[in-house]
């Protein structure tokens, strides 16, 4: 095809004026659009239902940002219908067809990007950065998926065998589940989308229940660039009526979850189960938790590694699959460390997302709930640096002040568990052999990093230290579509690698063909 390489999109640079502006303006615009109703998109049907889910602003939870139809279970057998029915011409179009609706979903989101950043701001708490890192990623996972389905439509088997023409083709698997996080609601949202129709499935999407608008304006902005009826069926649905059942159900060929531990076991355990009528073994794509750590060396760039702490840490609350939520720091430094990190964390802005802090709430009142759990566990476990409690406001906002605890047992609970909140854990090592076997003694494997001066050091954590994702001497944060492919080890997920080679091998069955000369 004639696509141009590709490149990551650019980060909005916020510190001009005329971006600023823009953003502001468009803060303004969806503003003016808050609270208004969604309904389900089926076979390019809208359903409108008598439940519904509301979905809030975190920093005001008062405030309705969308209103949306609640599919039931009355709706799992009509979606499917609809994506099987779209499955017959959709998985005969051109891969250069279906490329080229990602492609123009990619323009138009470009065109809107300030609109979208707004929307994610509104809906989830990010701010400004963190929000247009979610849309960039979008345009990137489009882009990129759209340029692979071309590659791998060009794909053949290495060999020849004498006397034979040989082929290798990579096809649809069927209609499937998208199940995403709201964490990520645009860019994971649509990356497991797109990447499952480029390849010529059709899909049931159920965004989360925190997030459903910015997944009602990706479907509106789909149809726009020219998504056939029923290629996708938006069905935003409660997680034990809907998205059990359309996991359970014998049409669903596979199912692409991004979210927590809990759930992704859950769903394998369902998937696994094979129902009457069902025809084959069902699919599953399962991105989860994580708990991951950055090893400060006692060599090392202190600033470096403080700031990187702290963007890992703190960047959208902690509340990314990717953040650190453990640093782990030589003896020899330790509290020198402890110093800055607890210098840098205090200059720390927390306030509202629509002016752009550098934290703002946690995404609801349970995350609030849980997060606060935890801080009372960190008063037993470690000694309180920064925060250790919520931040009131008069909008009745879900603010935790950024906390840091240092002094913790490397097997205390929140160095174990997933708090997914603005928590950091910070752990003495005595060594750098204690320092990998602390960084690898949790249950997760997503991300790590580690900085350090000393390139035996980095030569062993290459080789030692267990995760997905491993960095040097960078935080552990900011995956990028193509450069960094994205997914963990252990009950990390499947390590699926999303936005790399081989994701969409995922989504494919591959079929051999052998034709006598
Ligand atoms: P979650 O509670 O597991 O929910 C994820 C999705 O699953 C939501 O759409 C949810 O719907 C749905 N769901 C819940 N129960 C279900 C069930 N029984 N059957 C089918 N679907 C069900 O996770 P989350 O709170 O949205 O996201 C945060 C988690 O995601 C964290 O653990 C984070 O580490 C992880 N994450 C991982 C990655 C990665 O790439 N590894 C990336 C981002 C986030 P409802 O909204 O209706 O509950």
């Amino acid at each position: 095809s004639a696509q141009a390489p590709f490149v990551n999109e650019e980060f909005v640079d916020f510190t001009l004026g005329e971006n600023r502006r823009a953003m502001q303006e468009a803060l303004a615009e969806v503003g003016s659009q808050l609270g208004r109703g969604y309904d389900l998109v089926i076979g390019g049907r809208r359903i409108r239902t008598e439940g519904k889910i509301i979905s809030s602003n975190p920093a005001q939870p008062k405030q309705v940002v969308g209103i949306h139809s609640k599919a039931g279970l009355e709706h799992v057998q009509l979606a499917i219908d609809a994506a099987q029915s779209a499955f017959q011409g959709w998985s005969r179009q051109t891969p250069v067809d279906r490329a080229g609706l990602l492609f123009r979903a990619a323009t138009l989101i470009r065109e809107r990007k300030f609109e979208f950043c707004a929307w994610l701001v509104y809906e989830v708490g990010k701010n400004w950065g963190e929000a247009d890192a979610d849309v960039g990623e979008t345009i990137d996972f489009l882009e990129f998926y759209g340029r692979e389905a071309l590659r791998l439509a060009g794909a053949t088997t290495p060999i020849q065998f004498p006397g034979e023409r040989n082929q290798l083709r990579y096809l649809p698997l069927g209609v499937g589940a998208v199940i995403p996080p709201w964490n990520f609601p645009f860019a994971i949202m649509a990356g497991m989308t797109a990447a499952a129709i480029v390849c010529g499935n059709t899909v049931v999407l159920k965004p989360s229940e925190d997030a459903p608008t910015i997944a009602a304006r990706f479907m509106s902005l789909l149809e726009e660039a020219g998504l056939p009826d029923g290629v996708v069926n938006f069905c935003p649905g409660a997680r034990v009526e809907f998205g059990a059942a359309l996991v359970e159900h014998p049409q669903t060929r596979f199912i692409a979850f991004t979210g927590s531990k809990a759930v992704g076991l859950q769903i394998h355990e369902r998937a696994a189960r094979t129902q009457p009528g069902q025809h084959f073994i069902k699919r599953t794509i399962l991105e989860m938790g994580g708990k991951d750590s950055i090893v400060v060396d006692n060599d090392c760039d202190l600033d470096a590694a403080v700031q990187g702490v702290v963007a890992s840490a703190f960047g959208f609350n902690g509340q990314k699959c990717s953040a650190c939520s453990r640093v782990i720091v030589d003896a020899g430094i330790y509290d020198t460390f402890c110093d800055r990190l607890q210098a840098k964390v205090a200059d720390i802005k927390t306030g509202n997302p629509v002016e752009n802090a550098y934290t703002g709430p946690v995404v609801n009142e349970k995350a609030y709930k849980k997060v606060i759990g935890y801080l009372d566990i960190a008063k037993t476990e470690g000694a309180i640096l920064n925060g250790g409690g919520a931040i009131e406001t008069p909008e009745g906002g879900y603010y935790i002040a950024p906390t840091v605890v240092r002094d913790v047992a490397p097997t205390a609970r929140i160095a174990q568990e997933e708090i997914f909140g603005p928590v950091l854990a910070v752990i003495r090592s005595q060594s750098f052999d204690e320092a990998l076997a602390i960084a690898n003694n949790t249950e997760y494997g997503l991300t790590g990093a580690i900085y350090s001066n000393s390139q035996a050091n980095l030569d062993r954590a290459q080789n030692e230290f267990h995760v997905g994702n491993l960095y040097l001497n960078r935080k552990c944060t900011g995956a990028m579509v193509g450069a960094h492919p994205f997914g963990g080890f252990n009950m990390s997920g499947t390590d699926s690698k999303a936005g790399g080679p081989d994701y969409l091998l995922l989504f494919t069955q591959a079929q051999s063909i052998a034709e006598k000369m």
